[in-house]
Parts: structure tokens; C-alpha cells; sequence
């Protein structure tokens, strides 16, 4: 019998690579609480989550038994014209983890999805008032997804070459710090005509492609008063930092100023299954509720509000709620912190940053070598059993929340064998 890796090579097309330079994939077999496992019996803690999804482990029995259940009631349905009891009970849960503001639920596939409806929200939010704004405003180093709107609104990328001449109109800022902000405040107030600006997309205080950056709450808050004051939507992409991951159930909770819109995947389905929700204010779904059929959003994905999906992210909200989960939560951001006052004065590392159970390292090393040195990193990561994906010179830990002080020892360890032999 041939292996999955050889199989996998006559028919398959993998995402973000380029199959000329990596041919060959790793083939997993099973995957159970952080660990996963490969065809040839080799073990590896998911130190990644498996990019910010199985935040409560792999094949949890919980988030299972709750999917199991459901599959033998209710499958799936058109949810144009009809409803069920998955996507009521969501919604219910939902809402009263979001913040306050939030008040109406919009189903779609995947993170992607997710932020396209919201600037598409946006721009019809405005039109319905009678209103041109075709802008959007982003941060430079954000990531919001491939899909046209989502690229538009992402910061520049090489890969995004053959697309750019297609994209929306966008107007970008750079992230705020101490030194940028008030320069930052006063170009929005100055030279930004921010009545052409329908929404400002932002990973609020996490920036995850772009290496896990990360911003001040006062700083983000100080430009969405700004923003807002000009009747620009304020679009918090949440598909990374949503779900506990900062510390707090979503990143906007640690501002007073609420979004107008959130867009939320990744956790949102506790990994087991694909689906996002952007949800809005009563004010913006109010600005599309009216006599006038045109003035709706006419937009819809064939799975919207998968039953199966919602009774996953049912499942993951009752665990994310739960004290286990809470108290996990807090015992990781205790060990990262404890790493870190271990770590961070070792020549090796140029810089450490944590919010919540998220923490982040650059490495001090040359910088022309990196995409060498990235791949270096990445083969030993996986050779000590430990999956972890370094971003250019950064070396990220975003692990479940059921990770055993045992296994985070063997990711720190891992990390401390690359600051000592690289
Ligand atoms: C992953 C991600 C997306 C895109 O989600 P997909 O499910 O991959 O389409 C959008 N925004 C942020 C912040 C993300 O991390």
C-alpha cells in the first residue's frame, strides 16, 4: 500500500503551497485532544490549535456526543424560509457572550465569508440611508481572508499580485503604537475624509498572520471614537481573537467602544465543523429592514446555519463557559508567563508579547536567511513532536485549552532547544 503522502501527490491541490517547491504533505491518521497523530505512529501537540480552531481539544466527547445527537434529528436545511431549534439556541447563547451591543446573527461558511458580509453590511448600511461611502478603511498588517472583499481589505501581499488591479477601494493605516498614535489620530482627523469611509476592518489588539503583532486596547479604542464619530462601522474581525483566546471571551471586550459589526469562525465551531457568524447591532440590521424588498441583504451561502455546525458551536460555548475551561485558561496565560521571565533576556530573542493564552517570540537572527531558517524551525518543531508554524522570525504558541502542563513543557522545551542551538 502506498502512503497517504504518496497518494496525496496524483489529485490533490493543497492551499498556500507551492507544489513544485513542497510536494510532500504529512498524512494524520487521528487527532485526540492536543496531540496529533501521523501514518507512521509519530505524535505531535497541536501547538497551534490547528490555526485557532480545536480550542477544547481534538474529537472532544462533549462537542461529539452534542453533533452525534443532532446528525440523527435534523441534518440540514434551506434556512431561507425556515428555522430549527440549533440555530435558535446559538443564537440565544451567542449573543449573550458577545458584547452588549450586539444584537442580530448573520450564518455564513468560514472566516472569509465572515468579513466579506461585513463589509458588504457596511456598504449597503450606508447605501440604504441614501448614502454614497465606498471606501473601507484597514490596518496595513491585516488579514481578514482570500476572497475578493476579504484580499481588498488584507494588507498587500506578493501572492496577491494578479488581483490587486480588482480589488475595492481601500485606505489603509498603520497599527497603532506610543509613538505613531497621536501622528495616527490626527491624519484621521485631518487628512482621511472619513464621510467616503463605510467601515474600518481591524483585528482588534491581535494581528495573526502578521505574526501575532499586537496592539494597546486604549490606543484601537482612541481611533474607533474617532471613526465612529464620523458614522464609519467599525468591523472587529474576531475569527482569530474570539472565544477566550485573549483572555477575555472576545478581544473587543477589553474596550468600552463596541463594534458595530464582529465576524467570528475558527472557535467559533470548536474545529469540529466549518461555519462563521457576523453579527451587527439592532441600528444595522434596522438600516435594512424595510417595506422596500431591494434593501435587504440579499446574500446566502447553501449551508447557512448548518444544524450539525450550530450544535458544535452550541457545544463549545457550554465548554468555553464552563470553570474547567476558565480555569485552564488562566493556568496557561500563568505558565506562558512563566516561560517568558525564563526566556526573554536570552540573547537569542530580539522581543516576547502575550495576550491571554496567545504568546509570541521574534528571534534575533538574520533576517535575509528567515525563509531557510523558517523551514529549519518548522523540521525541528516536528522532529521533537511538537507542531508549531513560525511565521518569518517569529515563533508563536496558541495551543488548545486542554493542553497538560506536560505537553506545554515539551512545546517550551522545544522552543528552548532552538534559542540554545540555532
Ligand atoms: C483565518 C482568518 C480569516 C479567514 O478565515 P478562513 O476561514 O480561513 O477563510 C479572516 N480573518 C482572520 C483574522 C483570520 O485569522
Amino acid at each position: 500500500m502506498k502512503s497517504l503522502s504518496e497518494r496525496d501527490q496524483k489529485h490533490l491541490w493543497h492551499p498556500l503551497t507551492q507544489h513544485k517547491l513542497h510536494p510532500k504533505m504529512l498524512g494524520l491518521v487521528k487527532a485526540k485532544g492536543a496531540v496529533l497523530y501521523d501514518e507512521q505512529g509519530r505524535e505531535y501537540i497541536d501547538g497551534i490549535s490547528s490555526w485557532y480552531t480545536c480550542m477544547y481539544g481534538h474529537c472532544n466527547d462533549a462537542i461529539i456526543a452534542k453533533v452525534y445527537a443532532q446528525m440523527q434529528q435534523l441534518d440540514q436545511v434551506v434556512f431561507s424560509g425556515f428555522t430549527h431549534e440549533p440555530a435558535i439556541a446559538l443564537s440565544e447563547a451567542l449573543i449573550s457572550l458577545l458584547p452588549s451591543n450586539q444584537e442580530k446573527l448573520f450564518f455564513s461558511d468560514n472566516g472569509s465569508t465572515s468579513t466579506e458580509i461585513g463589509i458588504k453590511m457596511a456598504l449597503q448600511y450606508h447605501h440604504n440611508k441614501g448614502k454614497k461611502r465606498s471606501v473601507l478603511l484597514a490596518f496595513e498588517d491585516g488579514f481578514h481572508g482570500d476572497t475578493f472583499g476579504a484580499m481588498s481589505v488584507s494588507s498587500l501581499s506578493v501572492y496577491n499580485g494578479p488581483f490587486e488591479d480588482y480589488f475595492i477601494d481601500v485606505k489603509r493605516i498603520p497599527v497603532p503604537t506610543d509613538d505613531n498614535i497621536g501622528r495616527l489620530l490626527h491624519e484621521l482627523e485631518n487628512t482621511i475624509d472619513l464621510d467616503a469611509i463605510a467601515g474600518f476592518i481591524y483585528e482588534p489588539l491581535v494581528q495573526g498572520a502578521a505574526a501575532m503583532k499586537m496592539h494597546k486596547a486604549e490606543h484601537l479604542e482612541k481611533i474607533l471614537k474617532v471613526i465612529k464619530s464620523h458614522g464609519v462601522l467599525a468591523i472587529a474581525d474576531e475569527v482569530m481573537t474570539g472565544f477566550g483566546k485573549t483572555g477575555r471571551h472576545f478581544a473587543s471586550d477589553y474596550m468600552e467602544v463596541k463594534p458595530d459589526i464582529i465576524c467570528m469562525s475558527k472557535a467559533l465551531t470548536a474545529g469540529m465543523l466549518p461555519m462563521a457568524v457576523t453579527s451587527c447591532t439592532q441600528e444595522v440590521y434596522d438600516a435594512f429592514y424595510s417595506d422596500d424588498i431591494a434593501k435587504g441583504l440579499f446574500h446566502g451561502h447553501t449551508y447557512t446555519a448548518n444544524p450539525l455546525a450550530c450544535a458544535a458551536a452550541l457545544a463549545g460555548i457550554e465548554l468555553l463557559k464552563s470553570d474547567d475551561i476558565q480555569k485552564n485558561i488562566a493556568q496557561i496565560i500563568q505558565w506562558h508567563q512563566e516561560f517568558d521571565a525564563e526566556i526573554k533576556d536570552h540573547p537569542k530573542v530580539a522581543s516576547t508579547r502575550q495576550i491571554g493564552i496567545i504568546y509570541a517570540l521574534d528571534l534575533n537572527i538574520v533576517m535575509e536567511r528567515y525563509g531557510n531558517v523558517r523551514d529549519k524551525l518548522f523540521k525541528h518543531f516536528m522532529d521533537s513532536g511538537v507542531f508549531l508554524r513560525p511565521l518569518g522570525n517569529t515563533i508563536y504558541i496558541l495551543a488548545p485549552y486542554i493542553t497538560t502542563r506536560e505537553q506545554m513543557q515539551k512545546i517550551y522545551n522545544s522552543i528552548k532547544e532552538v534559542l540554545n542551538s540555532f
